[in-house]
């Protein structure tokens, strides 16, 4: 135990270093999330942040071999929410003081859609006095595309890295201009350009992913100096190619494990920035997010999604809350926030701090 300990007090880590304290279970385990703990209350206190999830469409023209929704899976129904459904569930989230909302579907990049989103910006905005922050997630687009929605109105980008390992980012997606590594490391650095709180994040426990390969993201999330994370287990699908690799995985309770040391290490090196509590930990744990928000995790997004069309988001299997109304998973998730022994920060938009003192 001293050995961990002294790993843990360094003022810097190796890449040796992370890749120990990420395999950490037990009792040493325990000491990593004391750690993570006291970072996470003295940087960014003990508030956790609302953003109110809107999966407005599942309609992609990507091929991701992970993902439930991608275009070749046949088995699945197409949706995609009416613009007045949209701005419904947008204030919902104002009205109930989540402060802050996210949009996010497949990947487009017709005009009709990059216009379709603008005016939707524009549009929630206005309906909500321009009080309701609004983070995308839409994937890869041009620099172009990413200022006309940022001078639009909206501030925050979630475009995860998936693996910053590009043998492993490699074999998870079609090897084609669309999927193709570099154009993402770019789409990350116009996302910067134009303004935006720009988050990023990875899967943990893919096939052939290994500690060295986390340790090595969590450093790469540093170094390009990113303001919010959101990562989560990797959950197979049957209708996906990756699904073939399932003899590969790690049991589901390392990958949940593992998902947990991520977070409360990426608290401990990037101090002020904002951790998501992604959904995919409740999906193996019905506490997961509670435990993720114990030891750093900051932010929480209720899924506000109109219910008639949660069942076809499936980006994995058993995907949770996909019966619940909004305010049944708004009641719910107070409770477990409280029982987390953190104080909802309503009304607040809860920025990254790091952002802001960037700037
Ligand atoms: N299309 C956009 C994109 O890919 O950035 C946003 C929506 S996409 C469904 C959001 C995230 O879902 C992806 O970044 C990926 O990490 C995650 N995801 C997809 N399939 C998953 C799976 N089988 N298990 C866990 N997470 C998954
Ligand atoms: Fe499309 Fe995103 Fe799924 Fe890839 S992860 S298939 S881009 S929705």
């Amino acid at each position: 135990m001293t050995d961990i300990q002294s790993i843990l007090d360094k003022e810097q880590y190796s890449v040796e270093d992370i890749t120990t304290l990420l395999q950490l279970e037990g009792d040493n385990q325990k000491l990593l999330f004391k750690k993570s703990e006291e970072t996470q209350l003295k940087y960014v206190g003990n508030k956790v942040f609302y953003r109110g999830l809107v999966e407005f469409s599942n309609v992609c023209a990507k091929n991701c071999y992970y993902c439930g929704i991608r275009k070749d899976n046949n088995n699945v129904e197409r949706y995609n929410i009416e613009d007045k459904d949209i701005i419904e569930a947008a204030i919902f989230a104002w009205k109930n003081r989540y402060a802050s909302m996210v949009i996010q579907g497949g990947e487009r990049s017709d005009e009709h859609f990059i216009n379709r989103i603008d005016h939707l910006i524009q549009q929630i905005k206005k309906e909500t006095n321009g009080d309701l922050g609004i983070t995308l997630s839409l994937g890869e687009q041009t620099l172009e595309t990413y200022q006309k929605w940022y001078n639009s109105g909206a501030h925050r980008y979630l475009l995860r890295i998936e693996s910053s390992n590009q043998n492993l980012y490699e074999q998870i997606h079609p090897k084609d201009q669309l999927h193709d590594y570099n154009q993402r490391i770019e789409a990350l650095k116009s996302l910067r350009k134009a303004g935006y709180q720009v988050g990023t994040g990875v899967m943990v426990g893919l096939p052939g992913q290994t500690f060295e390969d986390l340790a090595n993201d969590l450093l790469f999330m540093k170094e390009i100096d990113i303001d919010m994370c959101g990562m989560g287990p990797y959950i197979e699908h049957k209708d996906t190619p990756l699904f073939e690799r399932r003899g590969e995985l790690w049991p589901i309770k390392k990958r949940f494990s593992t998902t947990l040391n991520m977070i409360a290490m990426l608290r401990i090196i990037m101090k002020d920035i904002n951790i998501a509590a992604a959904t995919a930990l409740q999906a193996i744990d019905p506490m997961g997010r509670e435990k993720a928000l114990k030891i750093g995790a900051n932010v929480i997004m209720p899924n506000i999604t109109p219910t008639f069309n949660r069942k076809n988001y499936q980006l994995y299997e058993n995907k949770p809350c996909t019966d619940e109304g909004a305010e049944d998973c708004g009641n719910c998730l107070s409770m477990r926030i409280e029982l987390a022994n953190r104080e909802i920060g309503l009304g607040e938009w809860g920025d990254s701090k790091h952002y802001f003192k960037r700037k």
